[in-house]
Parts: C-alpha cells; structure tokens; sequence
C-alpha cells in the first residue's frame, strides 16, 4: 500500500472523551472513528488488525473442530420469550418492530437462535458432540458505552456454543476451548490469567473469564503468586458466600438512622471488613403485591446481571453516573444523614418513569446518591456479595497469597448445561431412543475487545506496538526524501521486493517532512520502519524497531532478514 493513497487519517487530536491509551492512539492512528455513543467505523488500518485477530481465531477453532456459521443478526424476539430472557435482560436489549408489527431485537448474543438452528435438526446421539461458533457483529445498549472498542454497543464477538450428550463430554469440551482460547491469546502476545467468573445472567454452572492484565481494566480479580489460581473478586467472594447471613432485627433498626460517611463506615455499619467486602447490598421489599428487589450500588458494584437475576425486574447501574444522568432518571442528589429526610426514588423497574416508590443508592466515598422511604420495608433479605477475599489470603489451591489486580474481560466461557435446550425444548434421541435435552457450553471472545486490549498492553507515548501477529502492517518503507530519485528508487524496489515475499508492507511516499512521517509511524506502530535516507550513500539504509525503538544501520540485502 502506498502512504500517499492509502486513507488513514491520523491526527493529533484524541476526542476529548478518551481516557485510555488504546481509545486515544486507535482514534489518533487513524483506525477507528466514532458515530455515536459505542458506535465506531473501522477505517482500513483497524479492518487489517481485526482480520489478523479472527484469522487466530478461526485457526485456533479449526483445529479442535469447531465449525463456522453465520447467524441473522436480527433476532425474533419470540425466541427469546422461550427462554425467558427478555424479561431479564433489560435495557441493553434494543427491540424494534418491523413493518407487520412483529417483535425483533439485535442480538446481544446467540444462545436462543443457535439453539433453534440445531433444534430439530441433529436429532440423535451419534451426531454428537457439535460445536458451532461465528464472528459476527452483537448490539447491547450498554449503560454507559466508553472507553473506545473497549465497551461498545455495537462490537464484534465471537460467540460459540457446544452441544453434547453428557456432562462429561461438556466438560471435555470446555477445556478443549480454554486450551484454545490460551493459545489465541498467547499468539496476540498477550499477557493473561483465565479466571474463575460469574455466571451473570447467562445461567449455568462453571463459568471462566479470560482476563488480560492491565490497570485500566474494569474488573478487579484476585491472582496467586505462585500458582495460575484466578477469580473474580465477585466469583470469589461467592464461592465464600455459602451461608448468606440473615440480618438480625437490630442491624436492620439500625438502618433507620444511620450517619455513614465513607465506604468504610458503611462497612463497619455491615459489620464486613473490607473495601471489597461491599460490593452491592441489596435488601427485599414488598410492594404491593410484587417482590422487588431494593439495592444499594456501590463504586465498583459492576455485578449488575446478578442483582438482575435474583428476580428484580431491572435493574439500573448507577455506580459510576454523574449527578446530570442521576438527575435524569429521577434520582435526587443525596447526602450523609437522616434518610427519612431523602425523597423516595426508584432505580427499578422497566419503566423508571412509572416506577412506584422505589428505592436505591448509590454510593461513593463520602458522596451519597439516595432515595429511600424506609416505610415500605419488610425485612432485610440479602446482604449480597459479602466478600471474604482479601489481599493476602491464601490460595485456595496451593500455598501461595493471593494479590489484586485489574482485568479485562476478553473471553468467557459458560457450562450452560441444559438451560436452553429444556427452555427451547431441544432434544436428541439417546442411545435408548429417549428424548434428551442438549447439554450445552458457550465460548464468547470479545475480538473489537482484543483489539483495544493489545494496545492497552502494547503502547508507548507515542502511539502503538503492533507485534507480527496484529500488525496492519509490517515494514513501513519509509522514503526520506522523496525527491531524491536514488531514494525513490531503492524505496520502490525494496517496497516491491517485500511485498512480493509475502511482507505486509507500506510505502511512506508522502512529500511530507520526514520528522513528521517518523511521528506518524511511531503513532501507528508499525513493528519495523525502513528508512531510506542519507545513509544510502554508503549502501544503507536504518531499521527502526518500533519496540525497542532503536534505529539499526543494514546494508540493504540485509533488510530482509532482519525484518522478516
Ligand atoms: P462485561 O462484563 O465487560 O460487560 P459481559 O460479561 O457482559 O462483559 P459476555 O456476555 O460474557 O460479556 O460476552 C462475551 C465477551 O464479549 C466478553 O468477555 C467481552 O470480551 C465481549 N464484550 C461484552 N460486552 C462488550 C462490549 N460492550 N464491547 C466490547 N466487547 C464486549
Ligand atoms: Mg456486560
Ligand atoms: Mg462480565
Ligand atoms: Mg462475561
């Protein structure tokens, strides 16, 4: 590709929303650009690293025997009132009708339809097991999308799903793609702990998060020094979590006239013992007639799927709104201090516009959001996500501590079991001609996700590290001069002679100067950048490693081994 045609508009502006490096350098480089809220376009450089990534993957797929399809992306909501899930899934569910006034959503994932396919049509044991996967484009309102590719609304997942006829084979499976789910990340160069999760809403047991490492991570997890144990703080915490305290009548008197001024004392008023400890309290009302569910957000409860599925009808995260969006849906800005003078809000219901006298909070240190008429409940009923995890505790599985750090969510992997095959009525015929219902795994891997996640792991100052694996390009042919024809002609032919090779390579034929080009490579990041310059009197040429970021004199037969 020559840089004078090719459309990358790189510029030195990042939008003004962008906090993390990869929302900055993928906008600056010229990758990606921005509709609206969660929306991006994916300009030709973004286009080539996605590709590199879903090449792994279905590489990596094909290999343990994991067979692609395509499903619509347009979801007849009917099948997700068989399974019941769009009752649960709440407003990151977009629904439209079409012209017949039929129900559809865009598909936030693709259990139902996947399911529908295979339904009916493997009929019996010995077409067993199957495992279908796809890459393929999910829509979900996100709350707050941010952060670039990081959490879009719209993005590209890949989303497979196993059937089989045993739990043991299921579980056969579920290491199968673990294994190579590794191996994926591994070839993206990047550094991982696979993690024991949350199974959120999607149901099921044994539920493991792909974790990349990195401090602007939205998930805090909890990782052994010695051994590759890893969980989600969530996750953790629950597997403490057998014996969910009753709250006694006097913690909940107390409540009345609580005075709490920091996440601390609120801990203390809880009576648990430590930051992590206070995730989300949620407390049961009776309204009416209707069980609902009252909760208290905390920073950092990011566990919304969970409160959703102890049967509140929705549930909105706040943790992290400002006062314009609480304001928005009703919520008055609260303070410390007698909650009988805070007006009651809501925070749940399908319609917060309808919603009755409902209650919540929202809680951040020394800074209070709550609405709360205390008068409308009952009894306490959870305390919820009661951690006993702490920095330092020891590993479960050997004898090393176990310390905290920030993940990103790239891969999640669910033993579904038999949730949506008995919902759907999915059924195979047994070795004694009985109908059985599929027993299930499903594999999401967030690849826009990845995309955001190698440069999260991978950047300097100056912009972006591609390695081989993900690199739009590999070599940058970087003419110095080009008015100089001896330049231009070593240029070419080096360009030429590379891309004949099979080298992913760019030619920087730009009149611009050439410290306004270097910058420009360094913002892209591509691995090797071959200057052809001055040097060239002495039969050189430099090699710029992007990584190391040291220029290397080689003689220009030379170029090919050092680059390949
Ligand atoms: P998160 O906790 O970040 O909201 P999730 O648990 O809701 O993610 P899953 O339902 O497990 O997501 O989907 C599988 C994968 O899809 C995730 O592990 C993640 O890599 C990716 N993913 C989910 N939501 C988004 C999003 N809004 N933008 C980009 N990738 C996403
Ligand atoms: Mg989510
Ligand atoms: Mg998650
Ligand atoms: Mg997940």
């Amino acid at each position: 590709m020559r840089r004078s045609k090719a459309f990358i508009p790189t510029s030195k502006e990042a939008p003004s929303d962008a906090q993390l490096a990869s929302h900055i350098f993928l906008s600056r480089g010229g990758f990606i650009s921005q509709n609206a809220s969660g929306l991006y376009n994916y300009m030709p450089l973004a286009k080539r690293v996605m590709k590199k990534i879903e090449n792994i993957i279905h590489e990596e797929m094909h290999k343990v025997g994991a067979q692609e399809v395509e499903l619509s992306f347009v979801t007849p909501a009917a099948l997700w009132e068989e399974s019941g899930r769009i009752e649960k899934f709440g407003k990151e569910l977009l629904r439209f009708k079409d012209r017949k006034e039929n129900l559809f959503l865009l598909g936030p994932t693709h259990e139902e339809m996947m399911v529908d396919m295979v339904r009916n049509r493997v009929t019996s044991y010995k077409n067993l097991p199957l495992n279908l996967y796809q890459i393929k484009t999910k829509f979900r309102d996100e709350a707050r999308p941010r952060f670039g590719l990081m959490r879009g609304r719209e993005f590209t997942m890949k989303d497979g799903y196993s059937f089989h006829s045993s739990d043991e084979d299921l579980n056969r499976e579920f290491e199968t793609i673990e294994a190579a789910y590794k191996k994926i990340l591994t070839r993206l160069g990047l550094d991982y702990r696979v993690v024991e999760a949350d199974s959120g809403a999607i149901g099921g047991s044994g539920s493991k998060e792909l974790m990349v490492i990195a401090d602007s991570g939205e998930d805090t997890i909890a990782i052994c020094s010695e051994c590759e144990y890893g969980a989600n703080i969530e996750a953790a915490s629950r597997s403490s979590r057998t014996n969910i305290p009753e709250a006694p009548e006097a913690e909940f008197n107390k409540f009345q006239t609580p005075n709490i001024k920091s996440i601390d004392e609120l801990s203390e008023f809880f009576k648990i013992d430590s930051y992590y400890t206070i995730k989300c309290v949620a407390k049961k009302l009776i309204y009416e007639d209707s069980e609902e569910i009252v909760l208290f957000f905390l920073r950092g409860c990011d566990n919304l799927q969970e409160v959703k599925a102890l049967n509140a009808t929705e549930a909105l995260d706040i943790t992290d709104a400002s006062e314009e969006e609480l304001k928005s849906i009703g919520l008055t800005p609260g303070f410390i201090g007698p909650l009988d003078q805070l007006k009651a809000k809501h925070v749940i219901d399908s319609d917060l516009k309808a919603a009755k006298n409902m209650i919540c909070g929202a809680n951040e240190l020394d800074y209070h959001f709550v609405g709360v008429d205390l008068s409308v409940i009952d009894e306490v009923a959870y305390y919820f996500d009661i951690a006993e995890v702490n920095e330092g505790d020891g590993c479960p599985c050997c004898d090393g501590k176990l310390s905290f750090t920030k993940g990103i969510e790239v891969g999640h992997i669910f033993k579904l079991g038999t949730t949506y095959s008995k919902a759907l009525k999915a059924e195979y015929l047994d070795e004694n001609g009985k109908a059985q219902p599929f027993i299930m795994g499903t594999y999401g891997m967030g690849v826009s996700r990845l995309v955001a996640s190698v440069v999260e792991q991978h950047h300097d100052e100056n912009g972006c590290i591609w390695s081989k694996a993900t690199a739009p390009y590999m070599v940058n042919v970087m003419v110095s001069n080009i008015k100089d024809e001896e330049q231009m002609r070593v240029g070419e032919e080096l360009y030429s002679k590379l891309q004949e090779s099979g080298v992913e390579v760019m030619i920087d034929d730009r009149k611009d100067r050439f410290g306004f080009k270097m910058k420009d490579a360094e913002l892209i990041g591509f691995p090797y950048t071959v200057i052809v310059g001055k040097e060239l009197a002495n039969g050189q040429v430099q090699i710029y490693d992007r990584k190391t970021t040291e220029k290397t004199a080689a003689n220009i037969d030379e170029v090919f081994a050092k680059v390949m």
